[in-house]
């Protein structure tokens, strides 16, 4: 057998072995309406069809300005003259052709960005979309969302939760031509990791892993900064709760950077706060009975008969959380408060701790998420996968 032959079975083999890589389709600078962006090439090459027809290519250092008009993108490329086409298609010609894109109007970031590009002209305004690989995506989005200098496993734990999260809303914005976008309303995607090589081996130790229930099913896999020493039950802040999201004593949240907040309220401040609540007062109010204290996590704050939900006050007044004890001092009260976010499943600074400790990803997973199941999502039967 020659060489080729055989590198073609190797090739062959591999990519079976660890099951095909699906694109995903990612809509760029989400929610933002562009009017005007320059696009150059990085690295590699692209290539193009003009409004004319003719197939260009455009290399290192190259750029195309593109502008919305009538309905349609006019393509310039650099001093030549003006196209119109109604879609344009950027095919890198090299595996490694990286593309950065400029938005003039409104002026926003450059970023660069792996794999493909489709620019359609939507509503007077241009809708960028990179089409790329899966597992290059999840590396872009992990760099966002966990920051750097973290320890290998807490990456390995992230790169799944996010591929999770990509997995089961994978419809998510079908109607709009695309499958996610580059927001927080999805997950956050700023374009290409910063060769940041624990981020690339994360993805690749955890190909295809993704977190289900008994069912098979992919999970709600909620994450937020600082659980303060306790996580709260998904009931607690949302309608549903979930049999995988169940409170747990989080001692390796403790101590972390976002482990404790306080905040000062004037006393008359809070209780007109209460009045528009419904509360009833006394004349004056006992101040002693608006203290109150969580030593575990609570649903109501709760004086005489008045209840209102920790979790409403923590939106209202936009506290870190809902995990605060209130003491009165001096006219003030005083919010003593644990952790950062809604609490719900997985800490973050709980999960970096443990990695530092020595936990392996699976337990870290295993420690936030009850009763789950971490299987590849090639493994898993058609029905459960990309659901509406
Ligand atoms: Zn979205």
């Amino acid at each position: 057998m020659n060489n080729s032959k055989l590198l073609l079975i190797l090739l062959f083999l591999s990519v079976f072995s660890k099951g095909l890589s699906i694109d995903i389709r990612i809509s760029l600078y989400h929610p933002h309406i562009i009017h005007s962006l320059m696009i150059s090439c990085f690295e590699g090459g692209y290539s193009y069809v003009t409004g004319n027809g003719e197939i260009k290519e455009i290399t290192q250092g190259q750029q195309l300005f593109l502008k919305n008009f009538n309905d349609e993108i006019w393509i310039r490329e650099d001093d030549q003259g003006w196209t119109h086409t109604s879609q344009l298609f950027l095919s890198r010609t090299s595996g490694q052709s990286i593309i950065s894109i400029k938005p003039a109007s409104p002026v926003l970031p450059e970023r660069n960005y792996y794999s493909n590009l489709e620019i359609h002209s939507v509503h007077g305004s241009l809708r960028v979309i990179n089409v790329i690989d899966l597992e290059s995506y999840l590396m872009g989005v992990v760099e966002t969302e966990a920051g750097p200098s973290v320890p290998i496993d807490f990456y390995k734990v992230q790169t799944i939760i996010c591929r999770t999260y990509a997995i089961r809303n994978f419809n998510r914005h079908q109607d709009e031509g695309y499958n996610l976008c580059d927001n927080v309303h999805c997950q956050s995607y700023k374009g290409r990791n910063k060769w940041n090589e624990d981020v690339m081996i994360a993805a690749e130790v955890t190909e295809g892993l993704i977190l289900t229930d008994s069912d098979t099913m992919p999970i709600v896999a909620a994450f937020h900064s600082n659980s303060g020493g306790e996580t709260q039950g998904a009931e607690n802040i949302w309608l549903n709760g979930q049999a995988y999201l169940l409170p747990v004593l989080d001692p390796f949240s403790i101590d972390q950077p976002n482990a404790k907040w306080e905040r000062s309220i004037a006393a008359e401040e809070w209780f007109n706060y209460l009045r528009s609540k419904y509360f009833t007062f006394d004349t004056p109010p006992d101040t002693m009975a608006y203290q109150c204290s969580q030593k575990h996590r609570m649903k109501y704050y709760i004086v005489d008969t008045d209840t209102l939900e920790y979790n409403k006050i923590r939106e209202d007044w936009n506290l870190k959380s809902s995990f605060f004890s209130i003491f009165y001092h001096d006219s003030d009260f005083i919010f003593i408060g644990k952790g950062y976010g809604h609490g719900v499943g997985l800490s973050q600074e709980g999960a970096i701790n443990m990695a530092r400790k020595g936990y392996h990803f699976t337990e870290i997973l295993n420690y936030y998420y009850h009763d789950i199941m971490i299987i590849s999502y090639h493994d898993l039967p058609p029905g459960s996968l990309f659901q509406e």
